[in-house]
């Protein structure tokens, strides 16, 4: 409750102070002004739904305002029962199927392509809207005010109540499943699909409440000016708003209200000073541009820095650091485990969700993938037992990596077979074999910097996990605690953070590509010893990639050598680490110079 009032309490004060001050205070040109303010800041909050969280390149916003608008303006015409109240939202849901609609081709193509059909979408609308008039215009029937907020004063007011709400309902959406994956998605697809995020649904539904909320805002707008005509609902507008919402970062209610207030008093100011109207969309636009290329809008880039000097203070002698040493729990628990990975006996086993008693492990038969010409892997045979910490070794280009892709379902095709848990998954998409119980690393981390560590524990798992469920993960790993964002940490501990998130998802089997990559060699060590304990402690088996022979040695049970997509070697570490047509083959300089 604390927590919620330090967070909320600021914002609804100023909210609730605009609703009784400004009216008193403003003149009725500005109050006029701030009711259209208030109005863009709703269609801004559209805006932070679709390119602010999940990061697409939406540009025709005001093609859903319209639709709102156009509902509104119909009832009313109407007079149908329910009133202003009633009619927004009715506006805000018939712009959702139109969202979705638009949203489907955004299943396939992204970035530029994407903004290029929204743009025609937008032009399409601007099209029909210039040769219909809004229902309404040619009887001049005004929208009529609820009573309660029939004065311009009192239309603030119910604009200011709606932007609230609108803001509520979008930070409860943010804590859930759908709306966290949205910034994983925003920052990269692929890791949203390893972690079990179906990429389309989560683009849909970003769509269709973003349309939703541009609905109610293009309502309220007809609310506000009694008739709208094409032009208020201009491609340039949705052009000039979008500028405005990647510069700013409408995501953030601040970020909303800013823009809302650009996006009103920019207009009026340019009129003031006699500046032709379109010099403010060219000035957005540039200065969009710097945002889209450095990625960070600016009330996402305060917001960080703060975030990082409250981390800061976390990482700060007394507290726990970054790469902690062992406490003695955890000195104790490495003592006792067998470095051969076979220590999934007698291992504490972690506060938290219990170990999943449904192990199961992966097979892999003949696996074969080609690209083009290139046999990237053939015939492939690989078992990951379930319990077990399985090597998988081999130089550079030996197809470990496609393997993994493979086995988690990234390769657009291969032959053979993977089953998990005794089950194929081979026609799955990479999110569902993820939510049947893969999780994977990649060779490169791609974990979005806006986040804290403990939310991106909370994607990659799929649900909250508890704080000491997660601090435990965390410290086991070496990471520092939860609340620390990722923007601070090294790239050797987010690559640490990245392990312990596949590990904190429980999946039955968690494949680690190069793991101790950007490690020093003693720190790859603590890894090793970690991952032999992983199986016991957190009851999940592991499919490891790694080129550094100590950590494997510590960690794995069994390895299996690749070689130019060939298995050239399979069994027991040792056995295997030391046999001769393995040492030839690759290993030889290798174990000289870490042995
Ligand atoms: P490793 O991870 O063992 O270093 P990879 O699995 O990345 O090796 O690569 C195995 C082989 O497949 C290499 O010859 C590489 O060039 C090729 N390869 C990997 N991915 C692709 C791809 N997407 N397109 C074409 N060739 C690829
Ligand atoms: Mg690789």
């Amino acid at each position: 409750m604390n927590a919620l009032l330090r967070t909320w309490g600021p914002g609804l004060g100023l909210a609730l102070a605009a609703c009784v001050v400004l009216p008193l205070v403003l003149p009725p040109y500005w109050i006029y002004l701030a009711v259209a303010a208030v109005v863009s800041g709703v269609l801004m909050q559209s805006y932070g739904v679709i390119v602010g969280r999940a990061g697409v390149m939406s540009l025709c916003q005001m093609s859903f305002a319209a639709i709102g608008a156009w509902v509104v303006l119909r009832l009313n015409l109407a007079d149908a029962p329910g009133g202003l109240l009633l009619w927004l939202l009715l506006g805000g849901l018939a712009a959702v199927p139109v969202g979705v609609a638009i949203g489907l081709p955004a299943l396939r193509i992204r970035g530029v392509n994407l903004a290029v059909v929204t743009l025609g979408f937008a032009v399409s609308t601007d099209i029909v809207l210039n040769a219909n008039q809004f229902p309404g215009t040619t009887e001049l029937k005004t929208v009529v005010r609820p009573d309660l907020f029939a004065s311009d004063a009192a239309y603030f007011r119910l604009a200011v109540i709606v932007f609230v709400l609108i803001a509520i309902g979008l930070a409860l959406l943010n804590q859930t499943r759908i709306g966290r994956s949205w910034l994983e998605l925003r920052h990269s697809e692929r890791a949203a699909a390893a972690h079990g995020i179906s990429v389309a649904r989560s683009k849909l539904t970003a769509f269709a409440i973003s349309a939703f909320i541009a609905g109610i805002g293009g309502g309220l707008m007809a609310g506000q000016l009694g008739l709208v005509v094409s032009g208020n609902f201009a491609m340039m507008q949705s052009l000039a708003l979008f500028a405005v919402a990647v510069l700013i970062g409408p995501h953030n209610p601040e970020g909303a209200v800013m823009g809302g207030v650009f996006g009103a008093v920019m207009a009026t100011v340019l009129e003031k000073l006699r500046l032709p109207q379109d010099l403010g969309g060219i000035l957005f636009g540039a200065l969009a541009i710097f945002a889209l290329r450095s990625g960070v809008s600016q009330t996402d880039f305060t917001r960080a820095r703060k975030r990082e000097r409250d981390a800061r203070r976390l990482l700060e002698p007394g507290a726990r650091k970054t790469r902690a040493p062992l406490d003695g729990d955890q000195a104790a628990g490495l003592a006792a485990g067998d470095p051969q990975g076979r220590a999934s006996t007698g291992a504490p086993v972690s506060t938290g969700a219990p170990v999943s008693t449904e192990l199961g492990g992966l097979d892999v038969r003949g696996l074969t993938v080609r690209f083009g010409e290139v046999v990237a892997l053939d015939g492939v045979d690989l078992t990951v037992p379930a319990g077990g910490v399985t090597g998988l070794i081999g130089p550079n280009g030996a197809g470990k990596s496609t393997l993994i892709s493979a086995v988690t379902g990234f390769l657009a095709r291969y032959d053979g077979t993977v089953e998990l848990a005794g089950r194929s998954i081979d026609r799955l998409t990479p999110s569902a074999r993820a939510r049947r119980g893969l999780r994977r690393t990649f060779q490169t981390t791609a974990i979005a910097p806006e986040l804290t560590q403990g939310e991106y524990l909370a994607i990659v798992a799929g649900r909250r996990l508890r704080e000491e469920e997660a601090e435990d993960v965390l410290a086991f790993f070496g990471c520092p605690p939860a609340d620390v964002p990722v923007s601070i940490l090294d790239a050797g501990t987010r690559r640490l953070l990245d392990v312990a998130a596949a590990i904190a998802a429980r999946p039955l089997v968690a494949l680690l590509d190069e793991p101790g990559a950007g490690q020093s060699a003693a720190e790859s060590l603590r890894l090793g010893h970690r991952l032999a304990q992983v199986p016991g402690r957190f009851g999940v088996s592991i499919l490891l990639v790694e080129h550094d022979m100590d950590l494997v040695r510590a960690a794995c049970g069994h390895v299996t050598v690749l070689d130019f997509g060939h298995v050239i070697a399979s069994g027991p570490t040792l056995d295997v680490l030391d046999a001769p047509a393995v040492r030839a083959a690759y290993l030889g300089t290798v174990l000289e110079e870490t042995s």
